[in-house]
């Protein structure tokens, strides 16, 4: 109990350190695919990865016009990054938020419209038990906290902050995903109208909230036509830069990741 007790105020310390305000949010920006992955193709041959960058871009200069707000791209040009890499490129660039833009397909031509995706809890869970096995990198995400109770015996307590941590950041990723899926359904037709839950590679940080947006079915003949055009992927990426403002004004942000 006593344990327990000191991981909470452990935590909760290393919270209100971090969500003092002191410089600017970083938004980490993965535009999906890239080189040899093109991701899905259209039925006129448009390339997700072609989209997914030129929307990424669209968005990186509305988040850098922002004085409170710098964004980092985990691919600037068209090259292929493992999706393992995208979060490690995040994490060094001290992200404290991701967003990744990825564009749908489906058998079905007539589907249609945007969704937004979170980490799945089943996921998270078996992420969890790699961290956990990777010492090394337990202390890399809990910073000055890991470096204390890497001292003596206190494993458990290293897993137990890991562990609030990686729920924190779920929570976090949920309600982004739910203010910037309130913003794409003023500009665009939504898929699913609440964030939905997957198992994918590039929302598994633990200490980075992600959500993965896919900004439109590639597979329909007239999302493709619009996705294709400059005019939709200004709208898309406005939209995206407004809810995540809208997120930012009411929560407080990890700003200071040491
Ligand atoms: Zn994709």
């Amino acid at each position: 109990m006593k344990n327990i007790i000191k991981t909470i105020s452990l935590l909760l310390v290393t919270l209100l350190m971090c969500s003092q305000v002191n410089g600017k949010v970083i938004i980490a920006i993965d535009a999906g695919h890239g080189g040899k992955d093109s991701g899905a193709v259209g039925q006129y041959k448009l390339y997700e990865k072609t989209v997914t960058l030129s929307i990424a871009n669209k968005l990186k200069v509305l988040i850098n016009n922002d004085k409170d707000l710098k964004a980092v791209m985990t691919r600037s040009k068209d090259n292929f990054i493992s999706v393992y890499q995208r979060s490690e490129i995040a994490r060094d660039q001290k992200a404290n938020l991701l967003v990744s833009i990825h564009a749908d397909a489906a058998p079905n031509k007539s589907a249609k419209g945007a969704s937004v995706w979170v980490l799945s809890t089943k996921r998270a869970d078996t992420e969890l038990g790699r961290w956990i096995e990777q010492h090394e990198k337990q202390s890399e995400l809990l910073g000055g906290a890991g470096d204390a109770l890497s001292e003596g015996d206190n494993r458990f307590l290293s897993q137990a902050i890991l562990d609030l941590q990686f729920s924190y950041s779920q929570q976090v990723g949920y309600a982004l995903a739910t203010n910037i899926l309130t913003e794409l359904g003023k500009v665009v037709s939504l898929h699913k109208r609440v964030p939905e839950h997957a198992s994918l590679g590039v929302l598994r940080s633990p200490d980075i909230p992600s959500v993965l947006i896919e900004v439109g079915f590639i597979s329909n003949l007239s999302e493709e036509k619009l996705l294709r055009s400059d005019a939709h992927q200004n709208k898309i990426a406005q939209a995206i830069y407004r809810g995540l403002k809208n997120y930012i004004k009411t929560n407080p942000i990890n700003k200071d990741k040491g």
